[in-house]
């Protein structure tokens, strides 16, 4: 579904991302793991478009969409959940949902979709009227999971969706998008928790100073010795 070529990101001088290449297949959930400032987030940010990739080429379902923009994107079927969640902190919950929904006009898929994300997210339909400004971080994270589906996305971009929350928050959040998953959604998900992401996912890259330095099946990474020591703690 998605096959990345060669991607380069750099800012002024400084190369974040240097000619990385991978795929994930349709139906798959794929991790990108890695350290503080291997590159995950940029390599993110270019393929949804927030900032301008230096070079490489980007194919999504057979067609090159390096160059498209983030809205042209989003039409495509890719949706991004951004690190930090990016939710509009005066805008309430139903309507953060809405705004994940701006390129479409079919109300009554749109309601029936808010419905869709309240059934996964009790708690947002508990709280749909209030500031998502007000919302816990775990709440936060479930409301930017549940505007990025309002755009009925076939492909999911997940940029760290366990960074600061309670474990109990996590496993929550991983349950939901495990069964997003399993409903057919292809995820990208891009973590520093390694363990979580291996767990949850087929098959990993793991990155490292701006490159990919080992994939494999994501049994099989969890059991290599150098995931273990570097990015397991053990
Ligand atoms: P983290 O898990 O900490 O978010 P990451 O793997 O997602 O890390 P990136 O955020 O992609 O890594 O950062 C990769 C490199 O690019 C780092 O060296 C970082 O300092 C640099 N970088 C990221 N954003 C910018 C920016 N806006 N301007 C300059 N350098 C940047």
């Amino acid at each position: 579904m998605l096959e990345v070529t060669g991607l380069r990101v750099a800012y002024g001088g400084i190369q974040a991302v240097r000619g990385i290449s991978f795929h994930v297949n349709q139906g798959e959930m794929v991790a990108l793991i890695g350290a503080n400032g291997a590159g995950k987030t940029s390599t993110l940010k270019a393929l949804s478009r927030l900032l301008d990739a230096a070079g490489g080429s980007v194919r999504y379902c057979g067609k090159e969409v390096a160059k498209l923009a983030p809205h042209q994107l989003i039409a495509e079927g890719i949706a991004l959940v951004p690190e930090g969640r990016g939710v509009f902190p005066r805008m309430s919950i139903v309507e953060n949902l809405l705004m994940g929904a701006y390129c479409r006009n079919d109300t009554q898929g749109i309601a029936s979709d808010i419905e869709h994300v309240f059934s996964l997210f009790p708690r947002l339909e508990e709280r749909a009227q209030q500031l998502a400004g007000t919302l816990s971080g775990g709440e936060q994270q479930m409301l930017a999971i549940g505007r990025a589906l309002m755009s009925r996305p076939k492909l999911l971009l997940l940029d760290e969706p366990s960074m600061g929350l309670a474990p109990l928050m996590v496993q929550k959040i991983f349950e939901v998008v495990c069964s997003v998953a399993r409903e057919g959604m292809t995820v990208l998900l891009v973590e520093q928790n390694a363990k979580l992401a291996l767990e949850v996912s087929q098959r990993g890259y793991v990155m490292e100073s701006g490159e990919i330095t080992l994939t494999d099946d994501a049994d099989k990474l969890l059991a290599n010795p150098k995931v273990r020591e570097a990015y397991l703690g053990e």
